[in-house]
């Protein structure tokens, strides 16, 4: 039976059969920590026979949070250091965060900001916390994009969001506004005509990304929340995070890729799992997630390629970690590789063999 609200206890995982009665006290021990909630279409999802389900993976409590490793950091993608004012980050030249929010509507075990987000979090920005990251846009020239995220921007009521697009309307330099989301995936209904509305404003180009990790949740209503946004003009991107259990298998990928592309969502990013607090064991080497995106390459449509990231520990921005297929030789000659291992000259020496 479907939940009809969020499970956000470890009592209520419990009662739900989604967590065994003997690992109540350790749930209730990672939750005294990290925020818990489970959407009723997430939990509809998870195979309760199933002890290593992917989604359960996801947003069901596990002890080994609370074990951490000498390398992670509360604030791992150095957010803090490149926050000019509240709510800020500047990263870039071009482009910032805007982080309106610090709740979601599902809480990601893996989550690379888990020490930030949570209903005792750092919750909405302060209207006046609002008009100075307004302000700060404003007197950047140089901003181009505007990327709302947090937390999950589209938690926000359609009156909320709108107020907030007529305000960065009036910026002429900002041309692109991006929402960061979960929300198509998690709670599909939310997407409704009044939010994906409210997402839109003259003169600005609108992206959502949505961020999904394994094809189960690509669900019939997931697939029909992304096809509102894309047929009202919004343009989407994927973002998924490499997670061992999850994601870490070569048919997996392929399939959630390239549901992402029948949906009309473009694979953007595929984040190697960043250095967040307990979250060890769903880190997999950069090396096996070189392997794993070498596979996708000739086996799925170059329409399914993500671009492999690093986001490199303490701000210093996004890397594309994928292997390289062309290695030089001289001057201006190189080896190349194909995607079935083959190693080929460039330039061809002697005459073009065709396979
Ligand atoms: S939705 Fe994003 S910000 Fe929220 S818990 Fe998941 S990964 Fe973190």
């Amino acid at each position: 039976m479907k939940q009809d609200r969020a499970i956000r206890t470890a009592k209520d995982l419990v009662s739900a059969g989604l967590l065994g009665a003997d690992r109540l006290g350790d749930a209730e021990a990672v939750a005294k920590r990290y925020a818990i909630a489970v959407t009723p279409d997430m939990a509809g999802l998870i195979d309760r026979a199933d002890p290593n389900d992917p989604i359960a993976r996801q947003f069901v409590p596990d002890i080994a949070e609370l074990s951490t490793t000498p390398e992670e950091r509360a604030d791992p993608i150095g957010d803090l250091s490149h926050s000019p004012v509240e709510g800020i980050v500047h990263r870039y030249p071009d482009r910032v965060l805007l982080k309106a929010v610090h709740v979601c509507p599902v809480y990601c075990r893996f989550c690379f900001r888990r020490e930030m987000v949570g209903p005792e979090g750092l919750g909405t920005l302060a209207p006046e916390a609002m008009d100075a990251a307004i302000g700060y846009i404003t007197n950047h020239p140089e901003i181009w994009e505007v990327i709302l995220t947090g937390g999950d921007p589209l938690v926000l009521s359609a009156r909320r969001l709108e107020e907030m697009m007529v305000r960065l309307k009036d910026i002429p330099h900002v041309k692109i506004v991006r929402f960061h989301s979960r929300v198509p995936v998690v709670e599909p209904q939310r997407v409704d005509d009044k939010l994906i509305a409210a997402l839109k404003a003259s003169g600005k180009t609108t992206y959502v990304a949505l961020h999904a990790n394994h094809p189960r949740e690509l669900t019939p209503a997931a697939r029909a929340a992304a096809g509102r946004l894309v047929d009202a003009g919004v343009v989407m991107l994927s973002q998924s995070v490499l997670l061992r259990g999850i994601n870490d298998d070569p048919d997996v990928l392929a399939e959630l890729m390239r549901g992402f592309v029948e949906m009309r969502v473009k694979p953007y990013y595929l984040h190697h799992p960043d250095l967040a607090p307990g979250t060890a064991h769903f880190r997999l080497s950069i090396a096996e997630g070189q392997a794993l995106v070498k596979s996708l390459r000739g086996r799925v449509s170059g329409l399914c390629q993500p671009t492999y990231v690093l986001d490199i520990p303490g701000g210093y921005g996004k890397a594309p970690i994928a292997a390289s297929n062309v290695e030089a030789t001289g001057e201006d000659t190189y080896k190349v590789s194909d995607w079935q291992g083959g190693v080929h000259a460039y330039p061809p020496t002697g005459s073009y063999e065709t396979p």
